[in-house]
């Protein structure tokens, strides 16, 4: 930790001093573990506190005794952001800022700390007739002020963009205690540097977002979701600017699907029942969300008959119950759990310019194909260009027995990504497990200019030390 100090007991008992007894949660495994079992927290004091004007607090004696600050939301983050091994941090958990403040119907806003779980927003923004889009597999325990840091991504972004797009404004505490009071309602407001845009994004490594104000939209009147197979990923291209010409934002996911992944469903048992009599080796998912007067069944049904007067696909369904809605989605969600039973030796948040997603996907697949024998499972966001590109092990070996060529495959996948004009990572962050490829693979000038900010933030350095600046 260089200069940083862990927290001691005289450092303890000052913050006791300061703040209530309710601040002061157990350190809990919780707060020590993360979704891929790839870093483990070594020790650390869990605070929780109720307010701005406590977080504030918390960072200033941080700031003053150089204590590095670990923001931690719901603790799914894939990339280590919320766990420091080495050293123990204050681990400043928002589970207790947890309130909807406002929501604004009429100016399609909604306002609530960073504490608020993902699912609440949504269904606090459903409350209100209103529609807040941001959507992932764990939203029933990812918080938005991860969300927000993180700049999460999910299924909705064609549509409605990521995290960061979502987001008007944000009340934040920065490394020197002091406060952003940031809740803006504006859709306009060109008045210099954007603070907002920078803490959305940077992983707790500029200061703490305590509440923000987000954009909400107006609810879908109907919904309409596709399971279609295509022959391969560039038929699923083809059939994605088929449907935007046809309906054009009616789209608000598009998936897709290999089917090793259906398989890694099957043998897991996970998923439910597949909706093929033969298992398609691509297919896609698709949402429509329409207005009144549209019904999603019919545009499914005539973009299916174009798809297959087109040669893209020849088989699908198409759901006919919000019951059969939620099994079709069920297949997508599942895949993670699946693979995560498989175990993957490497996984890959990637993203690529949409006409370059099938040249990489086959030239990826060859050059693995020459370094081992592997199973690859692609699949994804594909309307954002943004593919989980996870390598697993041949049948009937494990993970464990390839760790070694763990980093040549990461530099086959990303070193094709940069040939790729692409992202190594999409919509994850670089947290603690990406910093080396930002180095490798990041613009020079950017880099330096994201250094210069942050030490000019924190110059102490507490903010999250090992995460995104290795
Ligand atoms: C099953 C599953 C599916 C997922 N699907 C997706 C997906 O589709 N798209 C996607 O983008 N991600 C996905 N994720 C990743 C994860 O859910 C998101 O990154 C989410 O945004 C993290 O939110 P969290 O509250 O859990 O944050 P945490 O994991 O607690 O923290 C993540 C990072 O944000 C920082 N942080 C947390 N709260 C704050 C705050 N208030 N202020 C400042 N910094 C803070 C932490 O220090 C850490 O660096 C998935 C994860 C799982 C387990």
């Amino acid at each position: 930790m260089g200069d940083l100090k862990s927290v001691d007991s005289a450092f303890e008992t000052r913050l006791r001093a300061l703040l209530p007894d309710q601040v002061f949660r157990p350190l809990t495994p919780t707060y020590q573990e993360e979704p891929r079992g790839l870093f483990h927290g070594e020790g650390g004091l869990v605070l929780a506190p109720s307010s701005v004007d406590e977080v504030s607090a918390i960072v200033r004696e941080c700031a003053a005794a150089r204590v590095p600050v670990v923001p931690f939301g719901g603790g799914t983050g894939l990339v280590g952001g919320q766990i420091m091994p080495g050293g123990a941090p204050v681990i400043l958990s928002l589970e207790r800022m947890t309130r909807i403040r406002a929501v604004h119907p009429s100016e399609n806003v909604l306002v609530a700390e960073a504490g608020a779980i993902l699912a609440d927003v949504q269904a606090a923004a459903g409350a209100a007739g209103r529609l807040f889009p941001l959507s992932l597999a764990s939203e029933g325990s990812c918080r938005i002020g991860g969300c927000l840091s993180t700049n999460a991504g999910g299924v909705n972004v064609l549509r409605y963009g990521s995290a960061r797009d979502l987001c008007l404004g944000v009340e934040a505490v920065l490394p020197d205690g002091s406060v952003h009071h940031g809740l803006r309602r504006l859709r306009k407001d060109n008045t210099g540097f954007d603070l907002r845009a920078l803490l959305c994004g940077a992983e707790g490594t500029l200061g703490v977002i305590t509440a923000a104000s987000l954009r909400l939209f107006p609810k879908p009147a109907r919904q309409g979701t596709a399971f279609l197979n295509v022959r391969d990923p560039a038929a699923a291209l083809d059939l994605l600017a088929l449907a935007q010409d046809r309906l054009g934002q009616g789209i608000s996911a598009f998936e897709l699907i290999k089917g090793t992944g259906l398989d890694f469903l099957a043998a897991a048992g996970m998923g439910g029942p597949q909706p093929f009599t033969a298992r398609p080796d691509w297919s896609v998912l698709i949402e429509l969300g329409l207005g009144p007067g549209q019904d999603p069944e019919a545009e499914l049904a005539t973009l299916f008959v174009d798809a297959e007067s087109a040669g893209l696909t020849d088989d699908g369904v198409i759901a006919q119950s919000d019951g059969q809605r939620t099994a079709l989605w069920k297949l997508r969600e599942e895949i993670p759990l699946a693979n995560k039973a498989v175990g993957a030796i490497s996984s890959h948040d990637i993203s690529l310019p949409l006409s370059a997603i099938a040249d990489f996907l086959h030239k990826a697949d060859a050059d693995l194909a020459r370094a081992g024998t592997f199973r690859v499972n692609a699949f994804g966001h594909l309307g954002d260009g943004n593919l989980h590109y996870n390598v697993f092990p041949p049948d009937g070996q494990v993970a464990a027995d390839f760790i070694a060529m763990r980093q040549q495959i990461r530099d086959i996948v990303y070193g094709l990504v940069q040939q790729f004009d692409g992202s190594f990572s999409a919509e994850h962050g670089i947290g603690r497990l990406k910093p080396a490829e930002l180095r490798r693979y990041g613009d020079p000038a950017r880099l330096a200019a994201m250094r210069k900010i942050k030490d000019a933030l924190d110059p102490m350095e507490i903010m999250n030390p090992g995460v995104i600046f290795n």
